[in-house]
């Protein structure tokens, strides 16, 4: 009788073992779907299209200088020219030298 007892809480603690693990795994790809639903796209294999990938989360915009490709946020921008920094700014607009806003 107490072998049949001991026979079933094993089966039980087995199952509550399967259904644990269970949960583990459904939480866990609940995780990882939601984390991808806001990256968007997946990671790995993107080495040749890291701008792409830039342009896609950041509008960004080329330095009229040098060509450095920066956030838009980021850039030092006089009309519709957009610079890297102030440096870079100064030798193409010519006798603006304050910035007046
Ligand atoms: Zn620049």
């Amino acid at each position: 009788m107490a072998q049949r007892i001991i026979a079933a809480m094993s089966i039980f603690r087995g199952l509550l073992l399967v259904v644990a693990v269970w949960l583990v795994f459904v939480i866990s790809r609940q995780l990882f779907r939601s984390h991808r639903a806001r990256k968007t796209s997946a990671p790995g294999g993107g080495t040749t299209k890291t701008s792409a990938i830039k342009t896609h989360y950041v509008d960004t915009v080329d330095c009229e200088t040098c060509g450095l490709r920066i956030p838009k946020t980021e850039a030092v921008g006089h009309d519709d020219r957009y610079f890297c920094c102030h440096q870079h700014r100064a030798p193409k607009t010519h006798a603006i030298s304050d910035d007046t806003e």
